[in-house]
């Protein structure tokens, strides 16, 4: 039902954006998956403030998400940080409200939509519901050490991997596009489904970093990427790879693993392997498309971008093309809302708000059927916007 009176600001609605827009002091609310996250940034993008409450032990009995207790999680949790982020930074000088719209768990968006909506109204400020994607593509220019964010320099290549997506896109002229997409799993998926079936734990991401570290990663050999396509776009396929990995680890023995905390040198040195492996699948198109589209800075994000070994292998990737390489900080490359903050100032920048009293969720990334040289440009295509 539409509230009642007049809009409480004349800022809903594209205008035309200025030749040099002022961005303004955002407030960031996140709430699309396992996550609640509120942050406040100022207006040239430095952090004042980037508080996250991670629901992982509520969901980790299950192995995976259960939708209707993280809906219930984040009710319960936006407003105690609010009132942390009123406590450590002040909200008074809020001048935008920026929201994650969508794609994600369908209950936890309305939940965030609909307290920044209340949030915006009951103060007349402006809205901007943003597409959690648009966040993940700006969080490699955002900093955690008081610095402010950086422009991204156009063009630029992004590589964004998490638990839902793994694609390159290219950022320039003020459009994201896909340019490649996964045909199956998501990077993040596969580490945390061999995970699930060693029994670590989820999310498996994480776990399996951390125990790669102390295995070898010749040790077994999985099949390297063969990116053959004859349409150009570079797609990645990981299943395979999971199923031989899952494979792998049941010849060594009874699966979960009697003792998680403390796997054999044999386990230890399968998910070295796996990470190895995961990591050449993602670097595999990176000299290709940064022959074709000549970018002038490369960039990660998302929770796999958390990666010890895949962030090393960049940064070396980078050092011998002469490449600038950015990496966002690791509390950064998973879900938060300093990117969503952020992400809301440059919308609102090109004149992009929301009405309060229409903001729509949606569970689905429009953008996601297409990738490859015709991949449609995520920005443009937002419903709504
Ligand atoms: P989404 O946006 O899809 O919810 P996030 O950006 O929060 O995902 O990333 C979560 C995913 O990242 C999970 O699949 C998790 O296992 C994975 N992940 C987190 N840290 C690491 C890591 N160090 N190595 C590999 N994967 C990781
Ligand atoms: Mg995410």
């Amino acid at each position: 039902m539409p509230l009642p009176g007049p809009p409480p600001a004349a800022f809903f609605g594209p205008r035309a954006p200025s030749p040099e827009p002022r961005l303004f002091r955002a407030l960031g609310i996140e709430s699309s998956c396992d996550e609640t996250a509120i942050a406040v940034l100022e207006g040239d993008g430095t952090v004042r403030c980037n508080l996250v409450s991670s629901q992982v032990a509520a969901h980790a009995p299950y192995l995976g998400v259960v939708p209707e207790l993280a809906a219930r999680h984040h009710l319960e949790t936006l407003p105690r940080l609010l009132a942390e982020a009123e406590r450590v930074v002040g909200l008074d000088g809020i001048e935008l409200v920026a929201v994650t719209r969508g794609p994600g768990l369908i209950g936890s968006l309305l939940v965030g939509t609909c307290f920044a909506a209340a949030y915006a109204w009951a103060r007349s400020l402006p809205l901007a519901g943003v597409d959690h994607l648009e966040g993940h593509l700006v969080s490699p220019f955002l900093s955690l050490d008081g610095a402010p964010a950086r422009d991204a320099p156009d063009p630029a290549l992004t590589l964004v991997i998490s638990g839902g997506h793994s694609s390159y896109f290219l950022l320039a002229g003020g459009e994201a596009r896909p340019l490649n997409r996964t045909r199956d799993d998501a990077a993040g998926e596969v580490f945390d489904k061999l995970a699930a079936a060693l029994g670590l734990g989820y999310p498996g991401g994480p776990i399996v970093d951390r125990l790669a570290e102390r295995g070898d990663p010749a040790a077994f050999r999985f099949s390297p990427p063969q990116i053959k396509d004859p349409a150009g776009a570079l797609d990645f396929s990981f299943s395979g790879l999971k199923s031989a990995a899952i494979r792998a680890a049941r010849a060594l023995g009874p699966l979960p693993l009697p003792d998680p905390m403390s796997p054999p040198q044999p386990v230890l040195d399968l998910v070295a392997s796996f990470r190895r492996t995961v990591a050449d699948w993602l670097l595999a198109p990176l000299d290709e498309l940064t022959a074709r589209h000549r970018p002038r800075v490369v960039a990660a994000s998302g929770g796999v971008a958390g990666n010890r070994e895949l962030r090393a292998r960049l940064v070396a990737w980078g050092e011998r093309r002469g490449i600038e390489v950015l990496l966002p900080p690791i509390a950064l490359t998973t879900d938060n809302a300093a990117m969503i903050a952020r992400a809301g100032q440059l919308r609102a920048a090109r004149g992009r708000l929301d009405d309060p009293r229409a903001l729509t969720a949606y569970p689905r990334a429009p953008w996601k059927a297409a990738s490859g040289p015709g991949g449609k440009p995520v920005f443009p295509r937002l419903p709504g916007a």
